[in-house]
């Protein structure tokens, strides 16, 4: 194989977590020789609200100094709503002077795979390039694709919530009953429904675990997500537009969209959360949703998880680390265990909410209580945000 398919760091994938981790490494050390494969073109459309929590827009500030965030609109809180009716709104700015931001995630990948590319012009980035087998060998992974194969001294899976290093490398499946779909649209505001200052994500809650996020992206659009289980999907035989209609109706916000000139498409994801559980199987590191960085669009953290996995990888990763079998797997489980430690109390309360939104009513009884005071809301609100994440972020960077 000839050198220039021999690279120290091998990274499958370049959505958020990919291109954050190929951005930190190169920034480390120039001299790595990095390889992103893309099975896609490079920063191409996802379905995902697109809203970046405060924290998530802390990190990449803080952490990538050339980083252009000005076309994106701020978001100033979040509303909740249970069935039509608002039952809690929370700022983000009475804990903290950053709010969330409406972005276009594949600007900001782009941004970082382009600055990772910039560092060492031996990086290579290979779009519309799967990965479709590995082999371990006595130094090295062989990575075979359909443009050629490559080899890497080190393996990092950032694939994405079905991830296919997982899949070879066995992971646990998440049994088909938990399994749900999003169905995702931008929809047009009625002129008199733009949006200006004031920027509110909203989550709209209905039955049996079903919900409604919605993401002002511009002023005149909005970024809608409907999240249901497989099973409740599945009874509306493909009828597609019968489904978002019945729920529009049911949360009130066909009063507030223009369906005149809407061809009805609607992108589709299936599973909506990560298969693998894991961050670590044997010496290969996972981050983002590949390593069990999403159970759940409901809170929109995925983005921020995906970072802040990269973020812990990266800190670990060192010219000895690369070269030595044994540091390389101490610093692997290491940055497992950090990363396990960091999101252990977030996930739960995000189980929580899961099981609570099912349950219909709970949610609704105890958002109410918070909802007594503003200074509870903010709170909610904030701890959604993960802007008590911020504080620990401040230390480590
Ligand atoms: C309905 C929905 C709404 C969401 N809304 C939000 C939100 O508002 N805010 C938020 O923060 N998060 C949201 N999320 C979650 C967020 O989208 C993810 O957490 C985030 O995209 C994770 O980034 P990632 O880099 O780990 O994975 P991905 O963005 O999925 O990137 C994985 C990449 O790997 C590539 N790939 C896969 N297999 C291969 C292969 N074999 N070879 C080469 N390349 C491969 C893919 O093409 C892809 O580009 C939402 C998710 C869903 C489902």
């Amino acid at each position: 194989m000839s050198e220039e398919n021999i690279f120290d760091i091998a990274i499958i994938g370049s959505g958020m977590s990919g291109s954050y981790l190929a951005y930190q490494l190169s920034r480390k050390n120039k001299k790595w020789k990095i390889l992103i494969l893309e099975s896609k073109k490079a920063s191409s459309p996802k379905v995902c609200g697109e809203y970046l929590c405060p924290a998530g827009h802390f990190l990449l500030k803080e952490t990538v100094p050339e980083i252009d965030l000005s076309s994106f609109l701020p978001l100033r809180g979040m509303k909740v709503f249970f069935h039509a009716k608002k039952i809690l709104e929370g700022s983000f700015f009475h804990y903290q002077s950053l709010g969330g931001l409406s972005v276009k995630r594949g600007v900001i990948e782009n941004q970082l795979v382009s600055l990772a590319c910039k560092a060492n012009e031996k990086n290579l980035l290979m779009e519309n390039t799967k990965l479709t087998d590995f082999v371990k060998e006595e130094n090295s992974y062989l990575l075979i694709t359909e443009n050629g194969n490559f080899k890497s001294r080190r393996l990092v899976a950032a694939d994405g919530r079905v991830s296919f290093v997982g899949s070879k490398m066995n992971h646990k499946k998440i049994e088909n009953k938990k399994k749900k779909i999003a169905l995702h649209a931008h929809l047009k505001f009625k002129k008199e429904m733009f949006v200006n200052e004031d920027r509110f994500g909203e989550i709209h809650l209905l039955e049996e675990g079903i919900y409604i996020g919605l993401n002002p992206v511009s002023n005149k659009k909005v970024n809608f997500s409907v999240t249901i289980p497989v099973k409740k999907y599945l009874a509306y035989e493909n009828n597609e537009k019968k489904l978002v209609m019945d729920f529009i109706e049911k949360t009130s916000l066909e009063n507030r969209f223009d369906f005149t000139n809407f061809n009805f498409h609607f992108s589709k994801t299936y599973p909506i959360s990560s298969i693998n559980k894991k961050a670590v199987l044997g010496d290969v590191a996972f981050v983002g949703d590949a390593g069990g960085g999403i159970i759940d669009p409901l809170t929109g953290e995925g983005m921020f998880n995906a970072l802040t996995m990269s973020f812990f990888l990266a800190k670990e990763i060192s010219a000895e680390v690369i070269k030595d079998d044994v540091l390389w797997k101490k610093s692997i489980d290491s940055y497992n265990k950090k990363q396990l430690r960091f999101f252990f109390w977030k996930k739960k309360f995000d189980l929580f909410l899961q099981f609570g939104i099912k349950t219909s009513i709970l949610p609704f009884i105890i958002l109410k209580l918070i909802s007594l005071t503003e200074k509870g809301s903010d709170f909610f609100i904030s701890y959604i945000g993960n802007i008590k994440k911020i504080k620990y972020l401040k230390k480590i960077i």
